[in-house]
């Protein structure tokens, strides 16, 4: 007899015994189930069932017709559907790589982002031959610029700060886990904690979105804090205020390195410009688009 009703999906497994659900047939599901609102319904699908079954994607490939237990194929389905509303992969799965070191995420931090490692590119090998700089990450969030320089740079002294708490909280719990060494979490906004100091290089990733860019009702955005993410009408207010201010907690000859959106870039230029930055660099993310700017202090 079949004991299960026609309208059952191989997802659906709770509920019946005797149906099993294989590791094919779960991620065939859910990239069905996912295909209209995810961009990527495979890649989402397989990183949704690598976190549930805590195996790799390989393991997923080497045995397609290993059955889940009823409890994976419960959570499984649960964490679909939680994508299916629009939830980010990485807070479903509480972690995202950036420069190849696991960053814990939650919804009180941006997610990485493929393109901010423009930034950490640019600093290693513009200041590679450096061994002792103070650097400042403003607006650390999950920590990933701070983490991933102080991976490739262990000998530089690095402070990380974010008006966020919560934020500190998490970019610190990733220093620990990805044992790398962070001189100084400290809590505030902008200069406001470091505004006695003097630094060889302040580097951010700052909001800098519209605030009614249409972006922002879709995809991940839609999930994460508005508050590293937009920066009034042009999106330009933080950068302002970063190009403004920076100059005082910047030692002579000091950099300041500022990821942006890919159409400001003449507008971070002309801010740069304005607040008597010199020798401006303009780099694109690996996507082709201007993504970064930075400049020293004369
Ligand atoms: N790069 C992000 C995006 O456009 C925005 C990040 C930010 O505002 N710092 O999705």
């Amino acid at each position: 007899m079949n004991t299960r009703p026609s309208n059952s999906h191989p997802l659906q497994t709770e509920t019946d015994i005797h149906t099993v659900t294989t590791i094919s047939q779960a991620l065939q599901g859910a990239r069905h189930e996912l295909q209209a609102c995810s961009p990527s319904p495979a890649v989402d699908a397989g990183i949704l069932l690598c976190h549930v079954l805590a195996c790799t994607s390989a393991h997923l490939i080497a045995w397609p017709e290993k059955e889940l237990n009823a409890e994976q194929a419960m959570q499984f389905e649960q964490l679909v559907a939680q994508r299916k509303q629009g939830t980010p992969v990485a807070y479903l799965t509480g972690t995202r790589e950036f420069w190849s070191l696991d960053f814990k995420v939650t919804p009180d931090v941006l997610i990485p982002r493929a393109e901010t490692e423009t930034l950490v590119e640019f600093i290693i090998e513009t200041f590679s031959e450096q061994p002792s700089l103070n650097v400042v990450d403003l607006g650390t969030g999950s920590g990933a610029i701070a983490c991933a320089l102080a991976r490739e740079r262990p000998g530089w002294n690095i402070t990380a700060t974010d008006v966020s708490e919560q934020a500190l909280v998490i970019a610190q719990h990733n220093a620990t886990l990805n044992q790398v060494n962070i001189a100084e979490f400290v809590h505030g906004s902008w200069f406001e904690p470091i505004r006695d100091r003097q630094f060889d290089i302040i580097v951010s990733n700052p909001p800098y979105v519209a605030v009614n860019d249409p972006h922002l009702e879709s995809g991940d955005l839609r999930f994460e804090p508005t508050s590293a993410l937009t920066s009034g009408e042009q999106g330009m207010d933080d950068i302002r205020r970063l190009t403004q201010q920076a100059g005082a907690c910047l030692k002579s000859g000091g950099w300041l390195i500022l990821e942006h959106g890919f159409d400001q870039q003449q507008l971070v230029r002309e801010a740069f410009g304005k607040s008597g930055f010199i020798d401006i660099i303009q780099r694109n993310d690996i996507a082709g688009l201007p993504r970064m700017s930075a400049a020293h202090k004369a």
